[in-house]
C-alpha cells in the first residue's frame, strides 16, 4: 500500500441482529476511512450503532443474533473479514488495540495489572518473559503511572478508574498498534480525570504515530481531539467530515441538534437544548429519512423516501434532503 491509501477502509459495512422481534439493522451500510496518524471521531446516541462499528472491526460481535451481512474492512489494504479466527486473534491486540468505556470488566480481577500486560506482549510479540516484564513496566510508567514496578504487582481493585484505564490504555498500545480503538473511554471517569486521559490518548498517538478511533456520545470530547467526524444515526452515518467544518458549520439538522444540545457556560440559558423524540427501534425503522420524525426541517419528501449519503464539492458527506439534488429537481419538477 502507498502513504496515501488510508490505513483504515470501511466500505459498505452492514451488521444486523437477527432476533425474535425481527431483524435489528444495527449497522447499515457504513463506509469511512482512517489516515495515518489522524483520529476518526465517530459521535452519536445510545443506538446509533458507534460501538456495533468498533466491535464489527474487531470481528467481536456475538453471534448469534448478530452478523456482519456486507462490506469489507481494508487494514493496510487486507480485508480483515476475510481472515481465519486465529490470524483475527493474533491482529486484535497486536495492529489493532481497544480501550473499553469500563476497564473493570475488561481486565482480570484475578491476575495483577503487569501479568496482564506481560500477557498481552507474549502473545503478540517474540519477547521473552523478562523482556515481556521490562516492557510492562515501561509501558505502565508511559501511560503516566506513578511508581510502575511497585504497580505491576497490583491487581485492578487496588487501582482507581482513572488508573485502570491507564492500565488499559498500556495494555492496548502495548504491541505498539498502528490503529488503537477508543470506545467510550472517558465516560466512567470524573472530568479532570477524563481530560487526563484524553491528553495521555493524544500524546501517545502523536508518539507513536498510531491512527485512532474515538467512539463517543459526548461531542465535548470529540472536539478536542478528533481530525474528521462521522455523525451517526440509527445505524447510518449522517455527516462526515474535517471535525473543524462540522463543528463550526453543520448542515445535517440533527448534527446542529446535538451541537445546541452542549451545555455553554457563557449562554444564559434556563433548559438545556435537548432533541425531542427517540432513536427508531432498528427493527422497525420509520420510512423515509431516519431522522424525520425528530426533525424540525422535516419536507414531505423526508416521510418518503430515504436520502442518500451525499458529497459536497468540498468533500463533506451529508445524508439529508436540504442538501441533495433530489430534493430541488423534485421542487422543479412541480
Ligand atoms: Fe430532516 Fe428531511 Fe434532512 Fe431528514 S432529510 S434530516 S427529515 S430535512
Amino acid at each position: 500500500m502507498t502513504d496515501k491509501q488510508p490505513l483504515l477502509k470501511v466500505r459498505d459495512l452492514c451488521t444486523y441482529f437477527y432476533t425474535e422481534e425481527g431483524i435489528v439493522y444495527a449497522l447499515d451500510d457504513v463506509s469511512f476511512d482512517v489516515a495515518r496518524g489522524q483520529t476518526l471521531g465517530i459521535v452519536g446516541e445510545s443506538g446509533s450503532g458507534k460501538s456495533v462499528t468498533a466491535l464489527s472491526i474487531m470481528r467481536l460481535v456475538q453471534s448469534p443474533p448478530g452478523r456482519i451481512v456486507s462490506g469489507t474492512v481494508e487494514l493496510l489494504g487486507e480485508d480483515i473479514l476475510k481472515k481465519s479466527r486465529k490470524e483475527m486473534k493474533q491482529i486484535r491486540g497486536g495492529k489493532i488495540g481497544m480501550i473499553f468505556q469500563e476497564p473493570m470488566t475488561s481486565l482480570n480481577p484475578v491476575y495483577t495489572v503487569g501479568n496482564q500486560i506481560m500477557e498481552s506482549i507474549l502473545l503478540h510479540s517474540d519477547c521473552n518473559r523478562k523482556q515481556a516484564k521490562e516492557r510492562a513496566i515501561e509501558m505502565l510508567r508511559l501511560v503516566g503511572i506513578p511508581l510502575p514496578e511497585k504497580r505491576f504487582g497490583e491487581y485492578p481493585h487496588q487501582l482507581s478508574g482513572g488508573m485502570r484505564q491507564r492500565v488499559m490504555i498500556a495494555i492496548a498500545l502495548s504491541c505498539n498498534p498502528q490503529l488503537l480503538i477508543c470506545d467510550e473511554p472517558t465516560t466512567a471517569l470524573d472530568v479532570t480525570i477524563q481530560a487526563q486521559i484524553l491528553e495521555l490518548i493524544n500524546d501517545l498517538k502523536q508518539q507513536t504515530g498510531a491512527s485512532v478511533i474515538m467512539i463517543t456520545h459526548d461531542l465535548g470530547v470529540i472536539s478536542r481531539v478528533a481530525d474528521e467526524v462521522m455523525v451517526m444515526y440509527a445505524g447510518k452515518a449522517m455527516e462526515y467530515g474535517a471535525a473543524r467544518d462540522v463543528f463550526t458549520q453543520p448542515r445535517h439538522p440533527y448534527t446542529a441538534a446535538l451541537l445546541k444540545s452542549i451545555p455553554n457556560l457563557e449562554e444564559d440559558v434556563e433548559r438545556l437544548h435537548v432533541i425531542e423524540g427517540m432513536v427508531p427501534s432498528l427493527s422497525k425503522r420509520p420510512q423515509g429519512c431516519l431522522f424525520h420524525p425528530r426533525c424540525k426541517q422535516a419536507m414531505t419528501v423526508c416521510q418518503e423516501k430515504r436520502p442518500a449519503l451525499t458529497t459536497a464539492p468540498d468533500g463533506r458527506r451529508v445524508r439529508c434532503f436540504l442538501h441533495s439534488d433530489a430534493v430541488e429537481k423534485e421542487a422543479a419538477h412541480g
